[in-house]
């Protein structure tokens, strides 16, 4: 063995040749982030600092639907901030009763209710869950999700999570049961007399996107009404649009007792949504609020958003942009022996044939291309549900150049670590 050789590059120092700096140490490294500081965004297009342009096919993990700045947004949140920001939570604004309304109405809810965050929803909608089953169910409080879902990052979201780190916050919040995604059979297995609700989300993201499967979704509700328990979706990624349909559940078939919205909802804004239908609909005055929930400032900007995505032709121009992104996929993928293509509309997933989606993603910034990486071997493409043909042609073409920058920094690793 030579104790003199150099150590073997690393894929990073391969893939880019920039230095990593941090934009500022006084914040929190809670996320690793690259180095460039963004300053402008128009559609699918994001502008950093040194004015270079990348296409954005993350759109803030699926936040702004409508892409960076559309100007429907930009004059209703112009209009509202000249008229009234926020009234304060205890008392009624016009934005927030104009969105829960349509949400309701659009949706086949009963009840709605605004937030900030998708896990605050989905923390919501457990409290709600947990409230029904102290009124109709003797006190059952248990609730079942998949061991591979993600639900958000506060506590109980992290409960019904599992996994993803959260063994370092314990001890966390008691009355989950996890079991795996598209298994029928272990869902039944796991429901109990102290079992209130059942919670998954349509597709799953973070775990690399993998719908349901019809059959499992049309069995969880069969199993719910048969067994009088609750059926709640987290629709935080696949509502308002990015399926191709408003809601995912309407692709399947499927009616949730609750439904919780996030992300797309706002087109960038923090605002999230607790839908609730039927018997589910049982808080009472006292149970849930937040100072910013309900925000008018917020609540009209997810009115702009819904708005543009129920306009006329708008849903059929996600399922068709939507199959072309899905084919210019599939043909890049044959094309450097990569794997499976998961997804609905403007949500997709790509299966890597090795762990090398961090490298990718890295490389991609580097051809002006913003993508992420849910798992270490699955590459996610959310762009804003407005892309055009040109925008999924350009993107295929720099995704090809990252994915050939991969593959040749690869071959050059393996061979410096063969010298
Ligand atoms: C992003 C996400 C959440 C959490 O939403 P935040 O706004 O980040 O709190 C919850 N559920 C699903 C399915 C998500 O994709």
């Amino acid at each position: 063995m030579n104790l003199f050789r150099r150590p073997a590059p690393s894929l990073d120092d391969l893939i880019l040749d920039a230095p990593h700096e941090l934009p500022s140490e006084s914040l929190m490294p809670t996320v690793a982030r690259p180095a460039q500081v963004f300053v402008r965004g128009q559609g699918s297009w994001l502008w950093d600092s040194e004015d270079r342009a990348y296409l954005d096919f993350s759109q803030g993990s699926a936040a702004n639907s409508l892409g960076h700045s559309p100007q429907v947004l930009i004059n209703a949140l112009a209009g509202q901030s000249q008229a009234l920001i926020n009234p304060g939570s205890g008392l009624h604004n016009r934005a927030q009763l104009n969105l829960v309304d349509r949400l309701c109405q659009h949706t086949g809810s009963d009840q709605g209710y605004l937030l900030n965050s998708g896990a605050e929803a989905c923390e919501a909608a457990i409290k709600l869950a947990r409230k029904w089953g102290q009124l109709h169910r003797g006190g059952a409080y248990r609730i079942i999700s998949a061991s591979t879902g993600c639900h958000g990052r506060s506590f109980a979201a992290m409960a019904a999570s599992a996994g993803a780190g959260a063994s370092r916050f314990e001890p966390l919040l008691p009355g989950f049961s996890h079991v795996p995604f598209n298994d029928l059979p272990a869902l039944h297995a796991a429901v109990d007399a102290q079992t209130v609700a059942i919670m998954l989300e349509p597709i799953q993201s973070e775990a690399g996107v993998i719908p349901a499967t019809e059959h499992y979704l049309k069995g969880v509700e069969r199993l719910c009404r048969e067994l009088g328990i609750l059926l709640v979706l987290d629709e935080v990624q696949t509502g308002i649009g990015r399926c191709g349909t408003l809601l995912a559940e309407q692709q399947y078939g499927v009616r949730a007792d609750i439904v919780t919205l996030g992300k797309g909802l706002g087109g960038g804004v923090p605002l999230a949504a607790l839908l609730a239908r039927g018997k589910a609909c049982c808080f009472e005055a006292g149970e849930l609020a937040g100072t910013h929930h309900g925000n008018a400032l917020m609540a009209v900007a997810g009115v702009a958003v819904l708005d543009t995505v129920l306009a006329n032709g708008f849903l059929q121009h996600v399922r068709e942009s939507g199959l072309y992104l899905g084919e210019g996929l599939a043909r890049l993928a044959y094309r450097y022996d990569h794997g499976q293509l998961r997804g609905h509309g403007l949500m997709w997933g790509l299966t890597l044939s090795d762990d090398c989606a961090d490298a990718v993603v890295k490389a991609a910034l580097h051809e002006g291309l913003i993508l992420n990486a849910p798992q270490p071997d699955c590459l996610r493409f959310t762009p804003a549900l407005t892309v055009s043909k040109s925008n999924i042609d350009e993107m295929l073409v720099r995704l090809a150049r990252a994915f050939a920058r991969v593959r040749t920094a690869q071959l050059q690793c393996r061979k410096g670590i063969a010298v």
